[in-house]
Parts: C-alpha cells; structure tokens; sequence
C-alpha cells in the first residue's frame, strides 16, 4: 500500500532538493550585510553617508536632513576631519550616528594584517571621541565586502558591522546628475525591507546632496519610517 506513495515522495525530494539549491544560491549572490532588526510590518529606510565629512557636501547633506527632521548615519574617514571638527560636531549635535569607516581609506593599508587593521579602527574611533565626544559602535567597511576575520575582531570589540542593500550609484556611475542617482536610490530599493542605502558625503558628491530631498520624499510617499543605527 505505501508503493503508491513512492513517486509523490520522489517528486517531494527532488522539489525540495531544487528549492534549498536556489534558496543557498540566491543567499550566496547577496552581499554581506548586517541589517537592522525589521519592525515588524513597518517600512523603514537607513539612509547612510560615507566618506566624509567634507565642508560643503557634509553642510548641505546636515541642512536637507535637519529641514526634513530625519536623523542618519555617517561613517566617518577620520583622517578627512582636520579643519572639519566643527562639521563633525553639528552632526553629533543634532542627533544623528557617527560610525567608523577609516582613518585613511587606503585598503592596502587597512587590510594588510589583522594589527594594521584594528590600528586604524581605534585611530578612526579616537579622532571620533575626541572631536564630538561620542563612542562610535557602528563599523563599515571601506570597500564594502565581507572581510569574515576582521568582521570578528570588531564584534570582539563592540563593534556592529554594517553593509547596504540599497545605492544611489553616486561611487558607481560616473558624474551622475541628482536625477540619476534619485532614479538609481528608487530602483535599487525596490522589494527591500528594511532599505538601508548608501550615499556619499565626501567633497566630490555635490550631486548626491541635492539629489537628497527628492530621495527623502520618494520614500515618505512610499510609507517609509526613517531610522538611524
Ligand atoms: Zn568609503
């Protein structure tokens, strides 16, 4: 009597079987990242800046976000602080995450061995405190990646690793106007929950600040909470 059920079992097998490959291989292809524990049904959206501070970039970025009363993130390249501190503070000031990202963002350096590593993760911190008077528990990669050893030595140490699912491809497309990297944020973001998208702050993304109200609103009209990490 159990022989009719032999094939029904067989389809099951090779059915599942099929499903858990495409399941790994989609899990493989997606870049390492740590998001934010979901809330639940809500829609939410990190918007994250690397790279800076810069003087004109980081102050147009701060006006947008203060105007609109969002808090984000930025990851900061402390070496790129000197003669900024006061950019720096005002982003403390009024609220919003300082993480690491480097004190120089020069990967040979960086990653050459596990010391060197976390000699420019306490360097990064250190100008952090000192400047703005906060303890930064937020790390990104320079380069982005996964980077398994380091990601442990940074646990080890408090530390919580940060990735994107989301660009606005201001590192990505070459002199992109605001529209673009507006259109790049959108299609990037589509399906995601949460969102958490990658901007840059630093002197040469005069573009992704004014492109940023027009993010802002796109994800206000779509129903997203804003979140800082
Ligand atoms: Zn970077």
């Amino acid at each position: 009597m159990y022989r009719k059920y032999v094939p029904l079992t067989l389809v099951l097998v090779v059915l599942l079987t099929l499903l858990a490959t495409l399941g790994w291989k989609t899990a493989a292809a997606t870049p390492a990242i740590c998001l934010a524990e979901s809330g639940g049904e809500a829609k939410e959206v990190y918007l994250t800046f690397d790279d800076g501070p810069s003087t004109v970039v980081t102050g147009r970025v701060l006006d947008v976000l203060k105007a609109e009363n969002i808090k984000a993130t930025f990851f900061i390249v402390s070496d790129r602080v000197c003669g900024r501190e006061e950019i720096l503070r005002r982003a403390a000031r009024e609220g919003h995450t300082l993480g690491v990202h480097s004190a120089t963002h020069e990967y040979s350096r960086i990653y050459a061995s596990e010391e060197a590593f976390l000699h420019d993760v306490e360097k990064c911190a250190g100008v952090i405190e000192d400047v703005a008077g906060i303890t930064p528990n937020v790390y990104r990669f320079p380069g982005g990646g996964a980077h398994p050893r380091f990601s442990a030595l940074l646990s080890e140490r408090g530390y919580r690793v940060i990735g994107w699912n989301a660009v606005c491809g201001d590192e990505e497309i070459p002199r992109a106007e605001a529209e673009t990297l507006y259109r790049e944020a959108v299609k990037t973001s589509r399906g995601k929950q949460p969102v958490v998208l990658l901007l840059h702050d630093s002197a040469n993304h005069r573009a992704t600040a004014e492109a940023l109200p027009k993010i802002i609103s796109y994800y206000r009209g779509q129903g997203y909470e804003f979140r800082q990490f």
